[in-house]
């Protein structure tokens, strides 16, 4: 069993994995104890199906300013699958996987207010995000996800060996919840900057 204890801090954690990647070029497949551990150990899905990668590579993101790089993993099952080692570190759940899910399930809500507030409504610039005004959409999710019964739970196949990405299904109590939800949300199309602002603010009134 790999010793995790030797590393204090999550921080201690990531910046150990960071030199270790940040030692190899683009492209190269490499070996790393620490990685195939972190992976088959605390990795939600691996972790729980024994999933043991061998070898890593990183290779170019398209965006470098979203992810410095894709990371694979080689399984001997599977062969050459991503996987977000950050995730491992912070504890990734299906919780996690709901929320993103639910997330997705209101696309078309978010994209037919955009399509209808094309500026800012605070400064009149270009749109750039729909932000969650009243209230947030973390608080929505959260809501939707407590209310679920085990049967939903049991319900969910999260299959992530799959490329597609996860989604839930449209008559899931969960995903209804949120859909209603949004019928009284207040939205508001926003530039980066206002919407950094509005979430300042929600900040400031949650310490108040
Ligand atoms: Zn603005």
């Amino acid at each position: 069993m790999f010793e995790f204890a030797q590393f204090k801090t999550k921080t201690a954690l990531r910046d150990a994995i960071r030199a270790e990647i940040n030692s190899v070029a683009m492209n190269q497949e490499f070996t790393s104890d620490l990685l195939q551990a972190l992976i088959s150990q605390r990795h939600y899905y691996c972790s729980a199906k024994g999933l043991v990668p061998e070898k890593f590579k990183k290779t170019k993101h398209p965006d470098f300013k979203t992810a410095p790089y894709y990371f694979w993993a080689f399984f001997p099952t599977i062969g050459w699958h991503g996987v977000s080692w950050v995730k491992c570190i912070d504890g990734w759940t299906l919780t996690d996987g709901v929320a993103s899910a639910l997330r997705i399930s209101v696309r078309p809500i978010i994209e037919a207010y955009r399509n209808t507030h094309r500026n800012c409504e605070k400064c009149g610039k270009p749109t750039a995000d729909i932000d969650h005004v009243s209230p947030e959409f973390k608080t929505i999710a959260e809501q939707a996800i407590a209310a679920m019964t085990q049967a939903d739970w049991d319900s969910i196949t999260y299959d992530w060996i799959s490329e597609e990405t996860f989604t839930l299904p449209e008559n899931l109590s969960c995903v209804q919840f949120v859909k209603n939800a949004h019928e009284t949300a207040v939205l508001m199309s926003v530039c980066k900057e206002c919407h950094r602002a509005n979430a300042r603010n929600r900040k400031m009134i949650d310490q108040i």
